[in-house]
């Protein structure tokens, strides 16, 4: 199996990712930091965010495992304990890629004065206004849906729904439902201007467009990377296409992980 790791750069991530070549080594992995069959995040969710955009162009035939070396993570369920353990089931299960679970993204296309370009996002995308408020049009399947004023907007992905979009007080959605979630930041709303108020699901057939008023500077961020854009004249979101796989070589449910990170232990 050829595999490759990108880390946090930290200590432990650093001291993990050592050990994890020894033992690849030993088990006859190969290591390819082309074209890996399996790439090792070692740090946190945050880490995981940059190893898919490491990758973004290989989701078709490129799984993704996760190592944390902080706190539990979302896309990060292994500790470094279990590091010998994770790199027995990658060299010794000759089914381990085939037992991988998919995940939908969102799919964005920007269209600014210079042409289109599409990004797929793991977490989220977001807009904000750069001189202050955001003020743009929200379109569903091309009907005119409100009048945004606020801070900005989220549109997230289901796995990404506990990452900026549970800041933003959005629903948590379990990553097999194929869906998008828009989630408001700090809309106004006065006799004035109105929006809708709360965060809204969209299913995979439907899209939304986003309009900013034009001559207004916005920030675009897409995961954890950002952009400034001057020239914007929409965004269309809808679920990808594509997915990202992850390798399951043991389970962990969604919930059990939503629960291990926000609840702890329940107290009767
Ligand atoms: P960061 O600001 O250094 O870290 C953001 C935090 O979000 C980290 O604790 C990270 O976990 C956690 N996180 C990332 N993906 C998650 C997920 N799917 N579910 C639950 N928690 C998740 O930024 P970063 O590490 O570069 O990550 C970028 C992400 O930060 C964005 O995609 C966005 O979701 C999030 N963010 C959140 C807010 C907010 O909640 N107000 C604001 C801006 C950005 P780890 O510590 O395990 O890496």
């Amino acid at each position: 199996m050829k595999y490759n790791v990108v880390h946090r750069g930290d200590e432990i991530s650093v001291r993990t990712k050592d050990r994890f070549h020894e033992l690849a080594v030993r088990y006859g992995m190969t290591l390819d930091e082309q074209c890996p069959d399996i790439v090792v995040s070692i740090g946190g969710d945050g880490t995981m965010l940059q190893a898919f955009h490491q990758y973004v162009d290989r989701l078709q035939s490129t799984s993704f495992v996760g190592i944390h070396t902080g706190h539990l993570g979302f896309y990060a369920d292994w500790n470094p304990d279990e590091v010998e353990s994770l790199v027995r089931h990658m060299a010794e299960d000759p089914d381990a890629l085939s037992r991988t679970v998919k995940y939908p993204l969102v799919d964005i296309c920007i269209t600014t004065t210079r042409g289109k370009e599409h990004h797929v996002a793991l977490n989220e995308f977001t807009l904000k206004g750069v001189e202050g408020t955001l003020v743009a049009e929200l379109r569903i399947n091309d009907q005119r849906f409100e009048m945004f004023r606020g801070d900005g907007i989220c549109i997230s992905t289901p796995s990404g729904s506990t990452a900026y979009n549970r800041s933003l007080n959005g629903a948590i959605l379990h990553p097999s439902l194929e869906a998008i979630q828009i989630a408001e930041m700090a809309s106004i709303n006065n006799r004035v201007y109105r929006t809708l108020g709360s965060s809204i699901v969209l299913p995979k057939h439907h899209h939304c467009d986003i309009i900013p008023k034009p001559g207004h500077t916005i920030l675009l961020t897409l995961d954890h990377l950002s952009v400034q854009l001057s020239d914007l004249i929409s965004i269309r979101s809808t679920v990808a296409e594509q997915k990202v796989s992850f390798a399951r070589f043991r389970p962990f449910p969604f919930w059990n992980r939503v629960r291990d990170a926000f609840i702890g232990d329940i107290v009767e």
